[in-house]
């Protein structure tokens, strides 16, 4: 099938099997940086569950650059996703940190995100490897695609096989955007190893205005699929409110693939 006519996810299409099935669908995980509370989290997966989309991401355990910044509800916003899972179905994605939170993670949530800080983290990579769970795994923020790989070698070589790989953009000089996403490497993945590779816009462009024609380039480059930082009130949000994308931006964006 040509990737022109794939299908942009619909419930239909999303599943976590259909994930790692590498069956040309292109996949959309989306959902605002932090889980803020259940009421923030239930006008989101309601708009997310009536576009079709499949997947929800929140962060419950955030890695913040200063630690008088908002740290995430920890359990409380795992439970959070697992109460939104029971209600919309969504599959939910939720960043882990301490190797001693991935089993009570792995009984909340459907996909553990290894963030970019942690993906030199060997301790987590073999205890999320153990877990047997589906992990989505980001590129380091310094990173070079082997070590990226190796990363995931990791966690398959503990016999999980269930790894998505996330490029989010890696540093350079260039400040127009939070940091420089990766295209080519997005192809090379898709070359080097038969995982699915996602590209996490929000982070990489720290921006929203030019989401639209970066999704399509990474869908043409091979990609399996975008994350993206989406909010019902983005100027409100207690992380990342510069880049998350409000509902009638995010409608717009699937438009655009229909
Ligand atoms: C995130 O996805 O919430 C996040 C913190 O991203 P990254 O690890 O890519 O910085
Ligand atoms: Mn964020």
């Amino acid at each position: 099938m040509s990737r022109a006519v794939m299908h942009v996810n619909t419930r239909r299409f999303s599943s976590i099997e259909s994930l790692f099935d590498l069956n040309d669908t292109f996949h959309v995980i989306a959902g605002p940086c932090s889980v803020e509370s259940m009421s923030q989290m239930e006008a989101i997966a309601q708009s997310l569950a009536n576009m079709g989309v499949g997947f929800i991401r929140g962060g419950a355990f955030k890695p913040r650059t200063s630690p008088y910044d908002f740290q995430g509800l920890g359990i409380e916003g795992l439970k959070i996703l697992s109460r939104i899972k029971a209600k919309y179905g969504l599959i939910t994605v939720s960043e882990i940190m301490d190797p001693r939170d991935v089993e009570p993670a792995a009984e909340s949530i459907d996909i553990i995100q290894i963030g970019s800080r942690n993906m030199y983290n060997y301790p987590l990579l073999k205890e999320v490897g153990k877990a047997g769970i589906p992990v989505l795994l980001k590129r380091g923020m310094m990173a070079t695609l082997d070590e990226f790989i190796l990363a995931a070698e990791y966690i398959i070589s503990e016999g999980n096989h269930k790894v998505v790989l996330c490029e989010r953009g890696i540093r350079t000089f260039e400040n127009k955007t939070r940091n420089t996403l990766d295209v080519a490497g997005i192809a090379i993945l898709k070359l080097e190893t038969n995982l699915p590779v996602i590209a996490d816009l929000s982070h990489a462009l720290g921006r929203t205005d030019i989401v639209e024609p970066v999704a399509h380039a990474v869908k043409h480059a091979g990609a399996d699929g975008i994350m993206l930082e989406v909010h019902n009130q983005p100027s409100q949000a207690l992380s990342d409110h510069f880049q998350q994308l409000d509902l009638g931006q995010f409608q717009s964006l699937m438009n655009s693939f229909r």
